[in-house]
């Protein structure tokens, strides 16, 4: 019977390495022998210990999950790899007790990728729709070129910090009840590069890169959209010591429109009709994006009324076609009739049978019918 090497650290079969990691500290803290006297805590201990040597082991765990042990004599641990006794790993139990070191294993490289950048682009809906080349200024960091980004003076090199020996870290020992431990941090002198510059570039002081407003021209496509990003790869920053570049991202901020709102890919405009036109039927002129396009307004058009033009929108980013232009009819009644006109119209509305109530100077249809009522008719 294989030992239940999940159930002793308390963690699902599917537990990531970090769930195992946690798992163990947490335990190793509570069962280790100096911190627990109990010889039960011992054994305990010696479990936890065996648990992770397995669990942490990816080929280990794999021997467990298909029913094997392992550390078991002849359990399947081909290859002989079990067995670094009861401890763990040294820098295991370090771990468990005052914490993951954080990047002070070595010194670190004085070249590093450069930070992305982004970059507001406000362009009007013509330029959304159909693309454009735009011109863009950024304020950023490039190469040194005096020095390619090395961030030496010419004919001058790095040289090992003398603090740390070029290990980038300084060690020093502590007394606890593990015995005496060695606990290291990074090195001032050289902020832990393990490497000082004695003759600094004298452009970029060391950095190896320098800041600049620089031009460019960003291809725009067709169709893009408010809020959406056009990466430029490695347009961003260069890193210290002239590492990589970083990416530029473009974001797009489209201008409101004053006769077209978007939804997407179609537009959206409002265009007004005579009461006169929407009754008798008329042809309109509209102007779409990039066109003008005549357009039936059928006898007997309401208002609110909406017409579509098909593939006079937005054309789409992806793929072919483009979106629909929704025109909206907003049907206008005449004001300001003059006595001529309001006879016609009378006389319109009683061959159509619709009745319509004149209003008085003094007061109106409602004070009329009020009148009506009271017998004043
Ligand atoms: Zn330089």
């Amino acid at each position: 019977m294989a030992k239940d090497y999940y159930g002793i650290l308390g963690v699902s079969r599917e537990a990531s390495d970090d769930e195992i990691k946690r798992a163990y500290r947490k335990l190793a803290r509570q069962y280790h022998p100096d911190v627990n006297p109990d010889p039960e805590a011992h054994e305990k201990f010696k479990d936890i210990n065996a648990a992770y040597e397995v669990l942490s082991d990816d080929r280990k765990r794999q021997i467990v999950d298909l029913g094997g042990d392992p550390l078991a004599p002849g359990g399947g641990g081909a290859g002989g790899g079990a067995g670094a006794g009861p401890f763990v790993g040294f820098q295991d139990i370090m771990d468990a007790f005052f914490g993951a070191a954080g990047g002070t294993r070595g010194p670190r490289p004085r070249t590093r990728p450069g930070a992305d950048a982004i970059l507001r682009l406000e362009l009007d809906l013509v330029e959304t729709a159909f693309g454009v080349e735009a011109p863009i200024t950024v304020d950023t960091a490039v190469l040194c070129t005096t020095c390619s980004g090395a961030g030496t003076a010419a004919g001058t090199h790095l040289a090992t910090c003398e603090a740390c020996g070029g290990r980038g870290e300084v060690q020093s020992v502590q007394r606890t009840f593990l015995g005496q431990v060695v606990s290291a941090r990074p090195c001032t002198a050289c902020q832990g590069y393990g490497t000082v510059i004695p003759h600094p570039c004298g452009t970029c002081a060391g950095e190896g890169r320098v800041r600049t407003r620089r031009s460019l021209t960003v291809k725009i496509p067709a169709g893009v959209e408010d809020g959406m990003r056009i990466r430029l790869a490695q347009q961003g920053e260069v890193g210290p010591g002239g590492g990589t570049p970083g990416d530029l991202y473009v974001e797009i901020h489209e201008r409101v429109h004053d006769v077209y709102s978007r939804k997407g890919d179609d537009l959206h405009c409002r265009v007004t009709v005579p009461m006169t036109a929407a009754a008798l039927g008329t042809r309109l002129t509209i102007k779409t994006l990039d066109s003008e396009e005549p357009v039936d307004v059928k006898a007997g058009t309401q208002p609110g009324s909406t017409m579509r033009l098909r593939a006079r929108g937005v054309p789409h980013l992806r793929g072919t076609g483009r979106g629909d232009l929704y025109v909206h009819l907003d049907v206008r009644t005449p004001t300001k009739l003059d006595v001529e006109q309001e006879r016609m119209l009378r006389d319109f509305a009683k061959t159509r049978g619709e009745e319509v109530a004149e209003l008085s100077k003094q007061g109106g249809f409602f004070s009329r019918m009020r009148d009506a009522f009271n017998g004043h008719g």
